[in-house]
């Protein structure tokens, strides 16, 4: 990097009046013992900052860049609709088709509605399957995320995981009274809180392919057994797709896997970058859903037209014939050349990859759950995070996220990371 005045003069003014001098943690990049960068522009898969310096991102605004970044398209949807005005708080065709998308592309959303984030998703698919099932308890996993709500903010993973704070302050015990966390992919542990607890469960949330204490995959069995255990005791199966929805797959993580949950929690990619999400599911619990049930969730924003235009313009483009196989191909090539350079230098690391996302995680245990993750080597992976960035690589300041492949990037892109890597990782065994 050639400087970083401008982003330190403008960390200084933030951490006056922004607390921590950013809008969403991690971005701090504490856990890496570094101020964070300003970005100044992007385009494709670079991304450029207040000093000029350029990267290669494999951030992508946390997920929804599944395009790179000012695509022709989206950007030109947009421009679209700046004629037409930017917000009316009243409903547009852009919304119908939206929701018409969303439920065609995932079979088990039957009913959708639009909000402006995944915690508003997550926050008001437990509601309503609260009031569906007429029952509190909630089930959730360990270093899964779901946003912020306070009856998440259990084992919360990511965000929380990196700053080290056991949940939250601010969240009154009441309020998580009726939230269980159980390790992720452990069978038993699930079956047996179900055989003691079942009846009283309202909800199972899970990330279905995890991305938020790094990438961790699913035991197949293991949602297969979430699937049948809450259809047994009548609890609604809630996917939090956030993340993984038009990701893994067009139909998201439950198509690769072949699960049909009762709900799923969109964000990301839906909004093509502007703020966004959306929960969905089967017809009667969404029917609950105010005005046409009594549960009450609004948002003066919701199914913004900008928003829409940028998320429909990208799932447009996700659709073109072998769009997820391309991308698969580049990541494909970034996690096993990864895996290829650390056996040759020989350097302890586990790389999980499903689809485009992946981590790299600095320990030599297979990393299975939040455990696991949590033997990784901070102080390594703080100087391997350093050292890509000086090398032009731009990745998540965090060992506890997962970072993200686009179609923007190229197979010279993806040997360009892997060219940094050769590099950096013999300095971490020094
Ligand atoms: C990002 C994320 C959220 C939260 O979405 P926001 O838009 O940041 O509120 C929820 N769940 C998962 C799985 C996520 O990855």
């Amino acid at each position: 990097m050639k400087s970083e005045t401008k982003s330190k003069a403008l960390y200084d003014r933030a951490v006056k009046l922004i607390p921590g001098g950013v809008n969403s943690p991690v971005r701090a990049c504490r856990s890496v013992g570094r101020n964070p960068i300003f970005i100044d522009r992007a385009q494709g898969c670079r991304i450029f900052d207040a000093d000029g310096n350029e990267f290669i991102d494999f951030v992508g605004s946390w997920g929804p860049m599944m395009l790179g970044h000012r695509h022709g398209s989206v950007m030109a949807a947009i421009e679209k609709v700046l004629e037409r005005g930017v917000s009316f708080g009243a409903p547009v065709d852009l919304e119908v088709e939206m929701a018409e998308m969303i439920c065609n592309a995932v079979s088990s959303v039957e009913m959708v509605r639009m909000v402006n984030s995944g915690t508003e998703a997550t926050m008001s698919a437990i509601r309503a399957a609260r009031a569906y099932t007429g029952r509190d308890v909630l089930v959730k996993f360990d270093g899964c995320y779901h946003g912020h709500a306070d009856t998440l903010l259990v084992a919360a993973g990511s965000g929380v995981a990196t700053l080290n704070i056991a949940g939250s302050p601010g969240v009154p015990e009441a309020t998580i009274r009726h939230t269980v966390s159980l390790p992720y992919n452990d069978i038993p542990a699930f079956k047996k809180l179900m055989a003691e607890k079942g009846k009283t469960v309202a909800a199972v949330i899970v990330e279905p392919v995890a991305g938020n204490m790094g990438l961790v995959p699913p035991d197949p069995e293991f949602l297969h057994e979430l699937r049948s255990e809450t259809q047994k005791h009548q609890c609604v199966l809630i996917f939090d797709e956030v993340m993984t929805g038009f990701r893994l797959a067009y139909g998201g993580a439950q198509a690769l896997y072949q699960i049909s949950p009762d709900l799923t929690c969109f964000g990301k990619i839906v909004g093509g970058g502007l703020p966004v999400g959306a929960y969905g599911g089967k017809q009667e619990i969404m029917a609950q859903i105010a005005p046409e049930g009594p549960v009450y969730q609004a948002g003066t924003l919701s199914g913004n037209p900008l928003a829409m235009a940028a998320g429909l313009a990208t799932l447009k483009e996700l659709q073109q014939p072998g769009f997820y196989e391309s991308v698969e191909e580049k990541s494909d090539r970034l996690s096993s050349g990864i895996l290829r350079i650390a056996e040759r230098i020989g350097i302890p690391l586990s790389v999980n990859r499903v689809g485009s996302m992946m981590s790299i995680f600095f320990t030599d245990r297979v990393v299975k759950n939040f455990e696991d993750a949590k033997t990784s080597n901070l102080e390594v992976f703080s100087a391997y995070y350093n050292k890509m960035l000086e090398k032009g690589i731009y990745l998540p300041p965090s060992q506890f996220e997962a970072l993200f492949v686009s179609s923007a990037h190229e197979i010279a892109d993806i040997d360009l990371f892997l060219a940094a890597a050769e590099a950096v990782l013999p300095e971490l065994i020094k």
